[in-house]
C-alpha cells in the first residue's frame, strides 16, 4: 500500500507531537509510531521541564549551570540555542492545554532540582511528561490535516538508493522521499511517501541492560539515518 502527505512524522513523543502541531497548518501530515500513541519516553519523564521563568533568574545563569553540570560534554551553541528557546517552548506547551502545578497565589510552582542554581522546573506533581503527552496528543486528534498510525514501525528511510542509484558517504544531495513502514498488526508493508520527513524517533536508552526507558527506546532513527549516509 501506498500512502502520499506532505509531512512523515515519525515518532509520537514531545518531539513529533509538537512538530506535528506547528506544521499542520501547512500541509498534510501523517504520523507513524511504533507502539500505542503515547508510548514514548516523554509519557515517563517525571520531575518536570526546566525554563527560565523569574525576574531573579537569566538564560545566561541556566547556561552556565547546563555547562557546569555537563562537565565538558555539551555542545555549547546547543545548549545557548535550547536554553533560550526555553521560555518560549514551555509558554507553547502551556497554549497547547499543558497544566504545570501552581501555589496558592496563582504562581507556577518551580522546583529547583540538581545542578540548578534558580528555581526553574514547571511540573505536573510527579508526572509531567504523562500530562504533556495528555494535552499534546488532545491537540493532534482534534487538528483536522493530522493523521496518526499507531503500531506502524519505521524500518527504512526511501533515498535515491531505493531508486537503483549507488548512495555513499560521499555523494552529495541524498534525497529523502519517505520510509518504509511496517503494519506491525497487519505484517503489512506501507510506503509513505512525503515532501518532508522528520525522525523524531528518541534515545537509544533501551540498548542498555539496566534503563529507565521503555522498550521503545532502541535508536531506530538514530540506526535509519546512519543507513540512509544523512549528514
Ligand atoms: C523515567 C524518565 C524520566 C524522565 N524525566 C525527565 C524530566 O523530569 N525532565 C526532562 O526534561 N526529561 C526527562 N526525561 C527525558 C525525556 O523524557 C526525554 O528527553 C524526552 O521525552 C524525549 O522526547 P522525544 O520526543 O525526543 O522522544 P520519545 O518521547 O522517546 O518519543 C519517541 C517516539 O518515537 C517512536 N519510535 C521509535 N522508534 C520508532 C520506529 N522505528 N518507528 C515508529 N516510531 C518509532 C516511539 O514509539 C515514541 O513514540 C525522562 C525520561 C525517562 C525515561
Amino acid at each position: 500500500m501506498r500512502k502520499h502527505c506532505d509531512f512523515l512524522v515519525i515518532g509520537s513523543g514531545i518531539a513529533g507531537l509538537s512538530y506535528a502541531l506547528k506544521v499542520a497548518n501547512h500541509g498534510k501530515v501523517l504520523m507513524i509510531t511504533k507502539s500505542n500513541e503515547s508510548e514514548s519516553n516523554t509519557k515517563y519523564a517525571q520531575g518536570g521541564i526546566a525554563a527560565v521563568w523569574v525576574k531573579s533568574d537569566s538564560f545566561e545563569k541556566h547556561i552556565q549551570d547546563t555547562l557546569v553540570a555537563g562537565d565538558g560534554l555539551c555542545n555549547e551553541e546547543v545548549v545557548r540555542m535550547v536554553v533560550s528557546e526555553s521560555t518560549e517552548r514551555v509558554e507553547e506547551l502551556i497554549e497547547w492545554g499543558t497544566k504545570f502545578d501552581k501555589t496558592p497565589t496563582g504562581e507556577y510552582d518551580l522546583a529547583k532540582e540538581g545542578g540548578h542554581s534558580e528555581h526553574r522546573i514547571l511540573h505536573y506533581k510527579d508526572i509531567t511528561g504523562y500530562e504533556i503527552e495528555r494535552a499534546l496528543l488532545a491537540q493532534v486528534h482534534s487538528h483536522p490535516n493530522i493523521e496518526i498510525l499507531d503500531h506502524h514501525f519505521a524500518v527504512d528511510i526511501i533515498t535515491q538508493h531505493h531508486l537503483g542509484a549507488e548512495v555513499n558517504s560521499q555523494t552529495p544531495d541524498i534525497q529523502c522521499y519517505g520510509c518504509y513502514v511496517l503494519d506491525t498488526k497487519t505484517g503489512s508493508m506501507l510506503t509513505v511517501l512525503a515532501k518532508s520527513t522528520l525522525l523524531a524517533t528518541g534515545g537509544a536508552g533501551a540498548v542498555y541492560a539496566t534503563t529507565t526507558n521503555p522498550i521503545i527506546a532502541t535508536g531506530d532513527g538514530i540506526a535509519m539515518a546512519y543507513r540512509a549516509r544523512a549528514g
